[in-house]
């Protein structure tokens, strides 16, 4: 039997409010679609710690800037349903846009601070659109739990600001970032890549490894940073948005030594960013 499918609030409070008279925990996975295994892995994350699993499936348009890819962003629901179905979700929440943003919308969710820096910086208003759309999702669930890859670090932090500060009552977990054996993080995104760009974008990964081992050995994060940049060039990148070692919790500017640390990398190949992060 194909999964569930619901796509209006009303709908999926209904289900939930079931699951919860009969006492089971819920985790809330939420993802844009066009599935991998990175996000079936969060969905298995979610039933090792909840009875019942929902998994949502909604392309953002607040988190696209105009020049961004909200156009031609994959839309696989046929085979994300798939996916969710064997990696053992119990119901997918997939809203039309106008569910989620009727008419008169005017609220804007805006985490300053650690929503201003890195990806926030090179892509204005892109975490606000990710804090709102996750408020709306959050509170309509009201999940126990909601699951975050660490592939996207700064969002997950992003994320953990905005539940704390409006008092919404989610526990946020973390899952670890899901690799091809050559290190490329999985992405939706990967498809964009022409096969040439696909076996360059493994220097992405590969040397955000190198500026965590060159910081560990004590070197300037700014010098570890900027030889990989070079190499990055080297390699093909077209531009690197940022190659940076920050603190692990508030993403600020460290000094040599500091712990812990994270490495955060953006990066173009022909048309395609890529993002991926690396713990030290
Ligand atoms: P997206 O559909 O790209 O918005 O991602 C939905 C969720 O899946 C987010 O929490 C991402 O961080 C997570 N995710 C995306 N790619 C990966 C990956 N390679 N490994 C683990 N989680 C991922």
């Amino acid at each position: 039997m194909a999964l569930e499918i619901v796509r209006t609030i009303v709908g999926l409070r209904a289900r939930i409010a079931e699951w919860r008279v009969a006492g089971d925990t819920v985790g809330l996975v939420p993802t844009m679609g066009a599935l991998h295994r990175g996000h079936a892995s969060l969905v298995e994350l979610s039933r090792r710690h909840c009875r019942r699993t929902v998994a949502t499936l909604f392309v953002n348009p607040k988190q696209f800037g105009p020049r961004e890819d909200f156009a031609r962003y994959p839309r696989t629901e046929d085979n994300d349903r798939d996916v969710l179905a064997a990696a053992g979700a119990d119901l997918v929440f997939a809203p039309p846009t106008d569910v989620v943003y009727p008419t008169g919308f005017a609220t804007r969710v805006d985490v300053s601070g650690i929503g201003d820096i890195l990806e926030g910086q090179v892509r204005p208003g892109f975490f606000a659109g990710v804090a709102t759309v996750v408020a709306k999702l959050l509170l309509q669930a009201l999940p126990d739990r909601a699951f975050f890859g660490e592939k996207d670090y700064q969002q997950l932090l992003v994320i953990r600001r905005l539940v704390k500060d409006l008092d919404i009552p989610v526990a946020i977990e973390g899952g670890p970032t899901i690799r091809d054996r050559d290190g490329l993080a999985l992405s939706s995104r990967n498809a964009y890549l022409s096969a040439a760009e696909r076996a360059q974008a493994p220097a992405l990964h590969a040397a955000l490894v190198r500026v965590a081992t060159r910081f560990k050995d004590g070197v300037d994060p700014d010098v570890a940073g900027a030889e990989a940049k070079t190499e990055l060039f080297a390699t093909g990148f077209a531009f690197v948005d940022y190659l940076d070692v920050r603190d692990a919790e508030t993403l600020a500017a460290i000094q040599p030594g500091h712990c812990p640390a994270r490495v955060l990398g953006a990066a173009r190949l022909g048309t395609t960013r890529l993002i991926d992060n690396v713990a030290v």
